[in-house]
């Protein structure tokens, strides 16, 4: 490099030696460049550009006005311009160099020369820092570049990813979209989606079977259009609940209506989807079919507590009701009733018109009552023929209620084609005082009702205490009687039946007695009616038919003739499907002629039409076992059916003979039955006779046979057999009082 002295340096010879370095810096001072204010310019006009440039690259200003390299370079282009021309190229280089390093004004401390070297070195020092600089640069660029290129990269990467996963998810969608297609369409629920107003936007098959219509026309209704009318404001409650967020899904039971007009019973189930603003967009909504299920179980809760044949409350809804009207009167005071009602001879109906006839008067009965029972109160279908009312915290007298209720059976009833007079009688008891539990409320009343039945049927009777002594009494009797069969304590009695025409005995009806080892003789009337409530009568009629099967066959010849004998059979044993092998079992081991055998029937069995009736009666006709009509004229007996049952006898009961001799009307109808039933063929015999006007008049009447005290009344066994041949003559004897076999005995045995 040359020298920095320009044009106006100073040529004065130097020499090092003579001069020392305050010299050199006072001359340094004192001469230019130093002096010169262009160099100072120079400096100056660097000085600023390089302020300039460390202003604008450094620090908060850069971010503000960001001014480029190349500027700061063209400024400091200026100085070194100015520099060249003002001190040539020295001047130029010195103002570059001093650009450079500018920090330290050398110029200031060192000699001319000095600066020139050091010139030197910052020349060699600016192109080290220029290319420290430019490789920096260079290498910065380098990483920059390769920044980018790895961005660009990770972005695509993350693109082709992104590409990747959309995809993906979109054949999941495509598959879950099939997937929920064939759940929708192959649902056995009903399943619809609705727009954001609730219009159908697409139905599956089965909610278009619920409300029978197809997917097309049902498209852009609603669905509050099947629903029914009562359920509407229930379904748009809930659309708002889901509509506003409250939930996210909503279930509950709503009613829809069939095209065709049925109702069917829905649970439904709702889910809302919403849209990217949360506001709703789709209701998905599901409805499972529960009519039948619901009818089913109405069914099974209604079985439980009503009855199938009269829609009635049954037993157990009964008990519920009056465990609460005691609980009731418990707490408040008053008093509850409960009336027993049994229809009166039911079993009549039953017997002679069928079941379909019977069932027919208990619904048609229902109806009736259902008609007079008060709201508060409770009608009940007991079983059978009995009903139950419960008339809770009563208010007027019970005989109110009864008389109400009652009044139901005032009209006949028509069924079948029929007009039946029927009956009922009443069984009442009522509490003021929770004393009693439900069994024994019920145990009372069906204890008042057996006394209404046996007083006067067709009637109303309260419980009272004795009445249930009573009861227990019955209770004990049917348990020794039960005990009884198959001891001595049972026999049969044989009382004799008379020809009237010539005074001879021919048959004797066998009648039983039972000898209680406490109570001593009891009557028929009452164990007989007690054993026909329980199956006790079977064993009873068999011990009957067979002892007097024996008894009959040990009778001896009675001129030529030996006398048969009559045996009484309950209507339950009429129907007992073993009777027919039983007689035939009896009269094989006694060796009795069957034509020497009369069974006695009451009007009722024999009239039970029915086809067990008649087998029992073509059987009995084809052995010679004969029948006979016991007690005809208190029973139901058209007269016409007499032809059907052909009756070898028939026994005039005794009621008709007593009124006969002062009941004109009666009379007239008694001479109308004998001289009927002697038209007709049949043997008619007047029971109960007792006296010899009663003996006369049914003479007179026609009757062919005889029975009554008159004559004598029933004797054991063994009487019978010492006294054969009977005969009775027409004699004044008088019988006043029952009497017993003694009497006859002696009456026998004085003529
Ligand atoms: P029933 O079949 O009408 O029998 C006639 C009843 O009248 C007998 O009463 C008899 O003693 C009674 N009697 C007979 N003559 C006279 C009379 O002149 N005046 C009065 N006041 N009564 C007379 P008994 O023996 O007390 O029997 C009552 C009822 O018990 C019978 O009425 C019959 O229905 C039933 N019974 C008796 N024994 C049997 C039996 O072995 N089997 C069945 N199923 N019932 C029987
Ligand atoms: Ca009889
Ligand atoms: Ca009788």
């Amino acid at each position: 490099m040359g020298p920095t002295a320009g044009a106006s340096t100073p040529s004065e010879p130097r020499d090092a030696s003579e001069r020392g370095p305050v010299h050199d810096l006072v001359i340094n001072l004192a001469h230019p460049p130093l002096a010169a204010g262009r160099f100072w310019a120079v400096q100056a006009m660097i000085v600023a550009v390089f302020a300039v440039h460390i202003v604008t690259t450094v620090g908060p200003v850069h971010q503000v006005v960001s001014v480029p390299d190349s500027t700061t370079d063209l400024l400091l282009f200026i100085p070194i311009v100015y520099g060249g021309a003002v001190f040539g190229l020295a001047g130029s280089l010195g103002a570059a160099l001093t650009g450079i390093a500018l920090t330290v004004p050398m110029e200031l401390v060192m000699h001319h020369r000095a600066v020139e070297v050091w010139e030197e070195w910052a020349v060699l020092i600016t192109t080290l820092i220029v290319a420290i600089q430019v490789g920096h640069q260079y290498e910065v660029e380098r990483r920059h570049r390769k920044l980018l290129r790895q961005a660009e990269r990770t972005k695509i990467e993350s693109e082709l990813r992104a590409l990747v996963v959309e995809s993906e998810s979109k054949k999941r969608l495509a598959r879950s979209d099939e997937l929920f297609h064939d759940a929708f369409e192959s649902n056995t629920s009903g399943m619809f989606l609705t727009d954001r107003y609730g219009r159908l936007k697409s139905v599956n098959r089965s909610f278009c079977e619920m409300v029978g219509g197809v997917d097309d026309d049902l498209i852009g209704r609603t669905p509050l259009e099947f629903t029914h009318p009562d359920d509407v404001s229930l379904a748009l409650e809930q659309y708002r609940r889901l509509s506003t967020g409250d939930v996210a899904r909503v279930r509950y039971s709503t009613r829809y209506l069939h095209d065709d007009g049925r109702v069917l019973f829905g649970e439904v189930s709702i889910a809302c989807i919403t849209d990217d603003n949360g506001a709703p967009d789709t209701f998905v909504v599901s409805v499972r079919d529960v009519t039948e299920e619901r009818a089913l179980i109405a069914e099974l809760e209604h079985q439980a507590l009503y009855d199938p044949l009269t829609s009635l409350a049954n037993r157990t809804l009964f008990e519920d009701r009056l465990s609460r009207a005691r609980a009731y009167v418990a707490r408040d005071g008053g008093s509850n009733a409960v009336f027993l009602l049994d229809l009166d001879d039911f079993k009549y109906v039953n017997d002679t018109f069928g079941h379909g006839v019977g069932d027919e008067l208990l619904v048609e009965f229902a109806r009736r009552m259902e008609r007079v029972t008060r709201a508060s109160d409770t009608l009940c279908r007991f079983g059978g023929d009995e009903f139950l009312y419960l008339a809770q915290g009563l208010t007027g007298s019970y005989q109110e209620i009864a008389h109400r209720l009652l009044s139901v059976v005032s009209e006949p009833f028509n069924v079948a084609g029929t007009n039946l007079e029927q009956r009922v009688s009443i069984g009442v008891v009522v509490t003021a005082v929770d004393s009693m539990d439900n069994d024994e409320l019920l145990r009372n009343a069906d204890t008042a009702l057996y006394e209404a039945k046996r007083r006067n049927k067709g009637g109303v009777v309260l419980f009272t205490n004795d009445m249930y002594d009573r009861a227990s009494r019955r209770f004990e009797l049917l348990r020794d009687l039960r005990a009884a069969v198959g001891t001595d304590q049972l026999t049969m009695a044989y009382q004799p039946l008379v020809d009237l025409t010539n005074d001879h005995v021919v048959g004797f009806e066998s009648l039983m007695r039972w000898r209680h080892p406490l109570h001593g003789a009891v009557a028929p009337d009452d164990f007989i009616a007690l054993a026909e409530q329980s199956d006790l009568i079977i064993s009873l009629g068999e011990f009957a038919v067979r002892e007097a099967t024996m008894e009959a066959a040990a009778w001896g010849a009675f001129e030529g003739r030996p006398p048969f004998v009559s045996v009484n059979l309950s209507t339950n044993q009429f129907r007992d499907p073993a009777l027919l092998a039983m007689v035939d079992d009896a009269l094989a081991r006694s060796g009795l002629a069957p034509n020497r055998l009369v069974l006695e029937i009451t009007e009722r069995a024999a009239l039970a039409d029915t086809a067990q009736v008649a087998t029992v009666l073509t059987h009995f006709e084809r052995s010679g076992v004969r029948l006979a009509l016991d007690d005809f004229g208190t029973g139901y007996s058209s007269l016409s059916h007499l032809t059907r049952l052909h009756p070898h006898i028939i026994k005039i009961d005794r009621s008709f003979i007593v009124a006969a001799e002062d009941d004109v009307a009666r009379r007239a109808l008694l001479e109308a039955m004998v001289s009927l039933c002697r038209r007709l063929d049949f043997t008619v015999l007047a029971e109960g006779i007792e006296t010899e006007g009663q003996l006369r008049y049914v003479k007179e009447l026609g009757c062919e046979l005889g029975q009554g005290y008159l004559f004598a009344p029933a004797m054991p066994a063994r009487e019978v057999r010492q006294h054969l041949p009977l005969s009775y003559p027409r004699s004044p004897a008088t019988v006043t009082s029952t009497p017993d076999s003694s009497q006859l005995i002696e009456y026998v045995a004085r003529r």
